[in-house]
């Protein structure tokens, strides 16, 4: 049996092409079915589903033996005690150019980035992604005060919480309609093929074609 973690959402959705490439086909809708293994029209392939974030947890620990997972993810789940990046038993062969966003800080319209940064003053930024957001500021000589946060941090610097947010940045939709300006380009962002190590030892066949099959079909756009 293979088992391939995704999250529900534009990671399932994206990933659906590259699976149909393979010959894989999920015999049940996600948004409709509350099931968590969907079975595929291949009887030794099946999808779990797993919150976004714990996608990387299944594939390290065998869960699931490859999954699909955001960078801004990856990032976070190899982020170190002591601020380092260390990938963790993880293979990570492709970057399948799906799910592409990119992470940004953005304060409100009212709050003068440029001269906080140039006059050495502390920032306060939410964000769910303290590892990133350490790593930039840190590079960039900027004192912060992370405020960790699990989801709506565009409503931080609007309830007075924060001064600034990094989040993930698609459309710029999200970040307009709360009256939010980006300042900073930290990284582009896209969703990356995971396999777990010990997997690829004992089922190196099955897994190497998913991965051949995958890399033939991404889309460079
Ligand atoms: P959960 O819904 O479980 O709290 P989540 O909100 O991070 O987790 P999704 O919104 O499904 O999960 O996002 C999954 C991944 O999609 C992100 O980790 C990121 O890599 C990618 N992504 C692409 N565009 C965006 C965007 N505009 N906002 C958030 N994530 C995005
Ligand atoms: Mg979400």
């Amino acid at each position: 049996m293979i088992t391939l973690a995704l999250s529900k959402g534009r990671i399932f959705d994206e990933t659906l092409p590259l699976l149909a490439a393979a010959g894989i086909e999920v015999l049940e809708d996600p948004e409709k079915s509350r099931k968590l293994i969907l079975p595929t029209n291949q009887p030794d392939v099946r999808v779990v589903l797993v919150r976004a974030s714990d996608v990387p947890t299944y594939v390290e620990y065998g869960g699931a033996d490859l999954g699909v997972t955001g960078k801004d993810v990856l990032i976070e789940h190899g982020a170190n005690q002591d601020g380092s990046f260390g990938s963790v038993g993880l293979y990570q062969p492709l970057d399948l150019q799906i799910a592409k966003c990119h992470m940004a800080v953005a304060v409100p319209a009212g709050f003068d980035y440029p001269s906080a940064v140039r006059q050495g003053s502390r920032i306060t930024v939410a964000t769910k992604y303290t590892a990133m957001a350490r790593q930039f500021f840190a590079e960039k000589g900027v004192h912060v005060d992370l405020i960790k946060l699990y989801g709506s941090m565009e409503l931080a610097p609007l309830t007075g919480l924060a001064d600034a947010i990094v989040d993930l940045v698609s459309t710029g939709k999200t970040l307009k309609a709360n009256h939010l300006l980006e300042v900073e380009h930290i990284m582009d962002i896209s969703s990356h093929l995971v396999v777990n190590q010990a997997a690829l030892k004992l089922k190196t066949a099955p897994i190497r074609r998913i991965i051949d099959t995958f890399a033939a079909a991404i889309t460079t756009v």
